[in-house]
This record gives structure tokens, sequence and C-alpha cells, in this order.
């Protein structure tokens, strides 16, 4: 089963660490066109990934910055073109999460909402030009239990400017006391273009050192088990029973259909991306907006020694041996057997698995199993 993927590509404003593509929206007019046009796409590509959706995730952007009716309309127009049996997800920023809003989600298709909430810090929030403050994101997660919408989970971010380990702790604590359903939580990173990244540049800010920053995740690690939480990819957490089914699928090779500006898509074989480009988007009606990406089989093989050793399943040797043939998969273990010695990757029924104390710099591993 595959997954189909929607990008609004909208924001209220751009946040200080974001390199997503999204825009200002600049008028209600703009958004129902957007709507139209995202069904047209998906009407011309709905038989690309050759098999029917088992998932919908509304991602971006903010889909929340959407008029509630141009939602419903979005969901009437997936719904009758390309029905998804088992996850329909929408992004959703804490200060659009209105009653209007949570009624919609509530009597529409959408059995699951993630919510970037990114720290419980307000000088923090401020600092990155998120638009909420934390006692807005906690009351987001209460108005949404109130309305019945229990499958929630919440972003954070570590590593950011003004965060010490105190702060990450008060921060990860008061969210885990909420008793979510799933946590993902990144490590910042300094995107080229973002405004993060030229502050960086003119010394106004400074990185986390790896020291702090391996502090942290240990912290998360320690504290998302203590509550029960399956720590299933290096930055996602779930209770068992409750892991995203459609991220999944982007790390174990499953087809995903993207619709919308910046919206990436993978068949099996080809990889497109639909142009991050509103206006021509726009212009086109949203037909024939993608340009295909020629992908080697070697940037096929790092994707998925890349994708799979960050996951808690790890890597599947007869698949990539199947997948990529025995001498690229030879080559490859001859690579981990130090790192299988030294206890940093283990090799059990078949399957190759980073530890996870060291997912967070795994990169060092990476960069010698790749080609
Ligand atoms: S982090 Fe989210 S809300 Fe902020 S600019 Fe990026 S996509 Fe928009």
């Amino acid at each position: 089963m595959a997954g189909l993927y929607i990008h609004i590509p909208f924001c209220h404003s751009k946040c200080a660490y974001c390199d997503f593509y999204s825009r200002p929206r600049k008028e209600r007019q703009e958004a129902g066109l957007l709507v139209e046009y995202l069904l047209n796409e998906l009407s011309s590509r709905n038989n690309e990934a050759n098999e029917p959706f088992s998932t919908v995730y509304l991602g971006g952007g903010t889909p929340s910055s959407l008029p509630v009716k141009d939602l419903d309309t979005l969901i009437n127009g997936i719904k009758s073109v390309a029905p998804a049996t088992e996850e329909y997800t929408i992004e959703v920023n804490p200060e659009d999460v209105t009653d209007e809003l949570c009624d919609f989600i509530s009597s529409s298709p959408i059995n699951r909402v993630s919510m970037g909430v990114q720290s419980l810090d307000d000088v923090q929030l401020k600092f990155i030009g998120r638009r909420h403050d934390a006692k807005t994101a906690l009351d987001a997660v209460e108005r949404l239990r109130r309305h019945g919408i229990d499958e929630i989970s919440c972003d954070l971010i570590y590593g950011l400017p003004m965060q010490d380990i105190d702060s990450w702790r008060d921060s990860l604590s008061r969210l885990l006391e909420l008793g979510l359903p799933h946590l993902s939580a990144y490590l910042l990173s300094y995107e080229p273009g973002t405004r993060l990244s030229a502050m960086l540049y003119k010394g106004k800010v400074t990185e986390t050192d790896e020291d702090t920053a391996v502090a942290m995740y240990n912290l998360l690690i320690e504290n998302a088990a203590s509550k029960g939480y399956r720590h299933y990819e290096i930055s996602n957490f779930a209770i068992p029973g409750h892991e995203a089914r459609h991220n999944s699928s982007y790390w174990n090779g499953t087809p995903y259909l993207g619709i919308g500006p910046g919206a990436h898509s993978y068949d099996g074989a080809i990889r497109r991306v639909t142009r991050p480009d509103i206006k021509g988007y726009l212009k086109n009606r949203g037909l024939n907006c993608f340009d295909i990406e020629e992908e080697s089989v070697d940037e096929r093989f790092n994707d998925f020694i890349i994708t799979s050793l960050r996951t808690a399943d790890g890597l599947n040797i007869e698949e990539c041996s199947l997948k990529f043939g025995e001498r690229y998969c030879n080559e490859m273990m001859v690579q981990a057997t130090k790192y299988i010695d030294s206890g940093a990757l283990s090799l059990l029924s078949g399957r190759l698995k980073i530890d996870e104390r060291h997912w967070l710099v795994s990169d060092r591993i990476l960069v010698d199993l790749i080609r």
C-alpha cells in the first residue's frame, strides 16, 4: 500500500530555522485556488504509485493556515479520488487550533494530528520566530482532546539557541507529562538559506556543542523510555501501536505520491519533485509541474542504507542483496565489521542495526557504509 502526501505551501510567517518550501498566503482566494489545483494534480497523477493509498498526510508549510472551508473541500476531494484506509494525518500549528478546526477534524476522516510545539520556553519560541507561546501549545492539546481527538503527536527541537540542558529537560518533561501517544524530537540543524544559519555565520548564535547535544539526546531517550515510548526511528517515539504509519513508509521503501509545490514522490523506481514554485503551480493549475530526479544505483543504495539504519528495525541484509546485488551488500558488510566489533552496530537475525546510543552520531558510521 502506498502513501499520499499533500504539501500546503503556505505559512503565517517563516520560522528562523525552517528550509521547507512555504510562502505567506496573500489572500483568501489563493487558498481556494490552491486546493482546486492540488486536486487537479492528484487526479492526473493518482495512478503513479501503482498501489492504493493506505495513508494520507497533509503537511507543509502549515495546512492549518488554510480556512476550514478549503480544508473540507480538500479532504472530500482526496476521499473521492484516492480514499485511504488506515491513517489521515494533518499538521497543525498551536495558534490555529480553534474550536472550529477541532470540529472539522473530528467530523472528517482525519484520525491523527501532528503539532509543531518545538519548545515550552517562551523566550526560545520567540527567538526562533514561532507565533505561539507555551500556554497556547498546552491549551491546543487540551482543546483537541476535549473534541475527542487523542491521536496527537507533538514535535520538539533540542539544541536551540539559549537552550541549556535544564531548559531542555523542562520542555521535555512537561510535554511527556501530557501522556501523548507520539513524540518527534529533532536536533536543530542550521540549514543553508535560513535566518538561523545567517545568524550563525555572523556570530550572533553559537551551535550547541556535541557533548551537550549528546547529553540532551540521552536525556530524551531515557525519559521517553521511562514513560513507555518505543524509540522506533532516530527522531520518533511512540507508545507501542501508535507509530506513524505514513512516515514509516519513507523509511521502508514504500511508494508515495507527493502533491503540491515542493512535494517529493517515489513510485518504487523513479523519484519526482513538484517544482517549489507556487506562482508557476497556480498558473499551470497544478498540471505538469513536476520534474523527474535521475538517481544512480549508488544513490538509491545510499538512501536505502541511511534510512534503514536510522530505524529500530535496522537493515535487512537479504533485502539489501536482492535490491542491489551481493557485491554491494558484501562490500558494505566489510566496512561494518569494525563497528560490529566495537558494539556500535549489531547483526542479529539477518538485520544490521545501529545501537540506539549511537543514532545521534550515526553519520560517522554511515559515511563508511555508503558508496
Ligand atoms: S517550521 Fe512549519 S510553520 Fe515554521 S516556516 Fe517551517 S513549515 Fe512554516
